[in-house]
């Protein structure tokens, strides 16, 4: 891990509430929180509280207690929203990283998206 944790992030300002967000659910270790500008009927964006900047990051320094906890978080959301598949019609998460995955908020975050069919994994690269 090169870079660095910048605490002004605007996920870091939610978790201090500082910043407003639509809570869908809070764990000892996570937040999710409905995307503010939603891309599907279901968009919500589950974070670890921890400083972690990306997937990476968090997989290989976190420990057991918030990958269990974070892991846990992102099904019940699933489970929360109706997005399961089968009858809930399934859904996509996604968690961009850095430059090529063109990262915005760089605090770990998996968007999970459904409601309606996503079409397809990529688009072509801008
Ligand atoms: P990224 O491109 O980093 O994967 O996604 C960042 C996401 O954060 C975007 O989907 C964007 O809409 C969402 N976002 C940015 N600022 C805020 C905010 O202040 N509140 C909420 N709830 N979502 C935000």
């Amino acid at each position: 891990m090169t870079e660095r944790y910048d605490d002004q992030n605007i996920f870091a300002k939610i978790l201090r509430g500082e910043i407003p967000s639509k809570t869908v659910l809070e764990t000892e270790h996570s937040l999710a929180f409905h995307d503010i500008s939603e891309q599907a009927p279901v968009h919500v964006l589950v974070i670890p509280k921890g400083r972690y900047i990306s997937y990476d990051h968090f997989a290989l320094s976190a420990s057991e207690a918030e990958i269990v906890d974070y892991t846990r978080a992102i099904g019940e959301v699933c489970k929360m929203m109706g997005v399961q598949p089968g009858e809930g019609g399934g859904f996509r998460m996604i968690s961009n990283a850095g430059e090529a995955g063109i990262q915005e908020v760089p605090h770990l975050h998996v968007h999970i998206l459904g409601g309606r069919r996503l079409g397809r994994m990529l688009p072509r690269a801008d």
